[in-house]
Order: C-alpha cells, then structure tokens, then sequence
C-alpha cells in the first residue's frame, strides 16, 4: 500500500497499487512500477505495479479457470455482489473522488458526480442480472420445440481510458458480472488507482476469486495483446480512441471475438433560429465542459444559426470567462487541468491552427503559467471548415462556433465526418426537432439538452464511433450469447 502525500487533502485514503490475480494483490514480476502524476502540480503521486506478459497471462489463465464454476452461480448472487459494491462505492464517495481528482484532475464536484453516475451501473446491472430471459417457440412445420437460452460470452477484456475512471470500469464490469462472464481488465495508465480502489471494493463485496483479474502496465499493447492472442478471452470491450480501437479490432479478428467498442466523437451542437438561447447556452456549458472537454461526448462544433449567433457567441464567452482555473482539490475550481502535456499542447495546437485560418478568440486561447498542464476556456468565432479542429476531438475546454444559413447545411457540416456518437440539437419547434433528430447521423441526440450519458440509457454510436451499447436494457446483450436447443415433438 501507498500513501498520497495528502497536503490538500486530507481525504485521500492509503491505496492498493499492486496488480490483482486469482484473488490475490501480488506484485508485478520484478516488483517493477511505474509513476502516476498528479496533472494539477506534476508531482508523482503513487507508484503503480506495472504487469508484465507474463503477469498477463496469469490473470487470462486465471479468468478462463473461473469462467466455469462463475457461470453457474445463480443469478441472485451475482446481482447482490454488484449491489453490494454499488453501497460501498456511495460510502467512500469522497475517497474516490480524491483519488479520481488527484491522478486525472477533475474538480472534486464532478469526481463526485463521476462516483455517482459510475455506482449507478452496478445498480442498474444488478437488476439485470436476474431478469436474463431467453424463448421458447415452435418450429414452422409444428416438429420441433425451439428453447433458446442465453449464456455467458466468456472471458472478457475490458480495457478504459483514462477520462472516466470509475464508470468506465463500472459500466463494462457491471454488465460481465451481471452475465456471468469472468474478466481480464487493464485501466489506463494515467489513471490506474481509482481501477484499483474499484477493485478493492469488488473483493470486499465477496466476487470469487479470479473472475476480474486486473493488471496495471506501462506497456499496454504487450499487455493487451497477449490476452487478445491468448485463444482463451472471447470477447474485448474497449473504450478510447478509434485508432487504438482498429488495432483491437483487427486482433479481435484473429480468434473471432465478440466486439464492443466506444470510440471517438466529433460531436455537433446545433443551435437553431428559434432555439431558447439561454437554454442552450445552458447546454453548451455542459456538453463543452463536462470534464473539461475531455470526454467523447463533448461538443466539439457549434453550429449556429446566423441570425443567433452573435448573441450565443457572447453569452457563451461570459460564462466561460467567469470560471475558476486550478487544482480540481481546491474548493471553487471550476475547470482542472487536461491529463497532460502532450494533451494541452494538442487543445493549443489546434486553436493555433483555426486561428491561422482566420478564427477570432473571443475568450481564452492559451494556457495559464505555472506548473500542471492547464487550457483556459476559450471560444472560437467566425471557424472555417477547413480547421483542423473541425475534423478532430479537441478533448479540451475549446468551443469553436460555425454560423449557418439553412437547416441542410447544419444536417451537411454536422454529419461531413467520420465519427457518430452524439449530437445535441436546440430548437423549440417539434417538427424541426424530429426531423434534424432523424437526420443526424449519430447514436445518441441530445434534444435542448447538454447531457445523454445515463446508465439506464442505451449509450453507443454509429460510423467510427464504436460497435456495440452500454448501458440500458441492452447493455448486457453484449455479454451474452443465444444458445438454442432444438427438441422434437413426439
Ligand atoms: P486516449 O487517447 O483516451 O488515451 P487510447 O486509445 O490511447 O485513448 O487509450 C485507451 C486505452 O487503451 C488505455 O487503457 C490505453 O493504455 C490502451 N491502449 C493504448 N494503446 C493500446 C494498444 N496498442 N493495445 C491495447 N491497448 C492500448
């Protein structure tokens, strides 16, 4: 165990930095770590075991030997663990968003909410684990019965990024857990130790041992790789960049693995003539901001129709130059700081590049000095089409702002990308709503709302965005199978 140095927080609790096989916290071959860095100040916070190959392969070997007996614990058990460790996260709330705050730089109100929204999915998957139903039916010519039952996929890898810590673990263990799969997970390196406290709380919520088998690594491909080369996982869940995605996906292919991928956003936020403008000035705080822009569902072009956007364009740059900077652990800190270097000189490169090409910075447009790595707020008008920023993630607190003159050429500009995921859209005309819903090519809309993400909710996208949902009734599909039986009629 590892202690933060806790100077601003006295919350921050002793963590477990080691790997988690069989069971067992055990450390990585060689005692080998690596450092985790605190994006607000730079300091190193903790070291981290950092799994080997061989390390790796324990953990798969371990969860194809659980897969078995795991599969045939009744249901009710199942959802109880998850509805266990869903009260243990509520309890350490505040332990959880200081580790979450301190490794990836959100401010403590949205760590919280972040340990909300991330409970909220063993919950919901604990009342789906006892309501998997299957089918029964008559073959056509009336001879044979056809039962269909619904299994396990068996063994997992679940692999996260590093933006949401907690739900993003919760969301692809909720599911496995509630369907009986067993699982290989390694969390992002940046931030491995809210994976780790997630962990422990799954231990001490009595899941058996071997059915999630974590492994912290600075060498993810290796890591990864083996588990998607082992012949032993049969299925991969993966939430992070498209790029990454491809690479898993073509792996996949090798042993035919069940696939479930959420991947990039260019997420538009359309703002129509008639929209309620402060509603969506609402909106756009939300869908820019929310974890300082570091989400894939983040907003990442505001189209505006031209007879509004003056008056959105300013009302936007208030409240974004309102906010506080600084250490997400400080009380009134608004926006904290991006992950980490190469993710802030990324936001600058790409607010460079549209003002090169003629964007006027209405508020931010640099960094802050001092240590830590952060963006100030910035918004961007008069954008052109041909601004790098147009056509990939910003993944920071950058609001670039488009005006259009007609509908078809909102519809045109928001769907000329390769992404789907999300898109938000403000009207208050019903008709106008519904068909710019339909036409928008995406897997969640956002209707004069800022915010989609809800565990009850089938959560996903469509083009390069990803395979698969998360969340809602669907959610667990991803980790069952159909088994039919085929019974003759005497
Ligand atoms: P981000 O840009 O959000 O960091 P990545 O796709 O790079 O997104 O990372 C998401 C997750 O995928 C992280 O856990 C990361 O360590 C892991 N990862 C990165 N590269 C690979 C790879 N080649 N194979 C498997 N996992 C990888």
């Amino acid at each position: 165990m590892t202690t933060i140095a806790a100077e601003k927080n006295s919350t921050l609790p002793d963590l477990e930095t080691r790997l988690y096989l069989n069971g067992q916290w055990v450390d990585a071959e060689g005692a080998k770590r690596f450092p985790v860095e605190n994006p607000a100040t730079g300091e190193i916070i903790a070291h981290v075991a950092d799994g080997s190959v061989a390390d790796a392969e324990r953990a798969i070997e371990a969860a194809g030997n659980a897969q078995a007996d795991w599969a045939k614990i009744p249901p009710r058990e199942r959802s109880e663990i998850l509805r266990r460790a869903y009260e243990l996260i509520i309890e350490r709330t505040d332990e959880l968003a200081a580790i979450m705050t301190a490794e990836m730089g959100k401010p403590l109100a949205e760590a919280r909410g972040e340990v909300a929204y991330g409970a909220e999915f063993f919950r919901w998957f604990s009342e789906e684990a006892v309501r998997i139903s299957g089918d029964y039916s008559t073959t056509g010519d009336g001879k044979n019965r056809i039962l269909v039952t619904r299994v396990p996929v068996g063994p997992c890898v679940l692999v996260t990024p590093w933006n949401f810590p907690l739900a993003m673990g919760t969301r692809k263990i909720g599911p496995a857990i509630a369907a009986g799969c067993t699982m290989v997970f390694k969390p992002a390196s940046q931030t491995p130790l809210t994976s780790l406290a997630l962990v422990q709380i799954l231990h001490e919520a009595g899941l058996p041992s071997g059915v999630l088998n974590v492994v912290t690594t600075s060498s993810s491909s290796k890591v990864v790789g083996s588990w998607m080369s082992s012949g032993i996982a049969r299925k991969v869940s993966f939430t992070g960049s498209t790029e990454v995605g491809k690479i898993l996906l073509t792996q996949a292919a090798e042993n035919v693995m069940r696939s479930s991928m959420e991947l990039g956003g260019n997420a538009p936020f359309i703002v129509c003539a008639d929209a309620d403008i402060d509603r969506a000035v609402e909106g756009a705080m939300l869908a820019k901001l929310r974890n300082m822009g570091e989400a894939c569902t983040a907003a990442n072009r505001f189209l505006v129709h031209r007879s509004v956007a003056d008056e959105f364009t300013e009302k936007l740059a208030a409240r974004m130059a309102a906010l506080t900077v600084g250490d997400g652990s400080l009380a009134g800190t608004d926006i904290g700081p991006m992950v980490d270097a190469a993710g802030r000189d990324k936001v600058q490169e790409l607010v460079d590049d549209a003002v090169a090409l003629g964007a006027r910075v209405v508020v931010g447009g640099d960094c802050p000095d001092g240590p830590g790595y952060f963006y100030n707020p910035t918004v961007l008008a008069d954008v052109s089409a041909e601004s790098l920023l147009m056509s990939n993630e910003i993944f920071g607190p950058v609001a670039p702002v488009i005006p259009f003159d007609d509908e078809d050429d909102a519809i045109r500009i928001a769907n000329d990308t390769q992404w789907g995921l999300v898109g938000y859209l403000f009207t208050q005309d019903i008709d106008r709503a519904l068909r710019l819903g339909d036409e928008l090519e995406v897997g969640m809309v956002g209707l004069n709302s800022g915010l989609v993400s809800n565990p009850a909710a089938p959560f996903g996208g469509v083009k390069q965005s990803g395979l698969g949902r998360e969340g809602g009734r669907v959610g667990i599909d991803e980790f069952l199978e159909h088994k039919y039986l085929s019974i003759p009629r005497r």
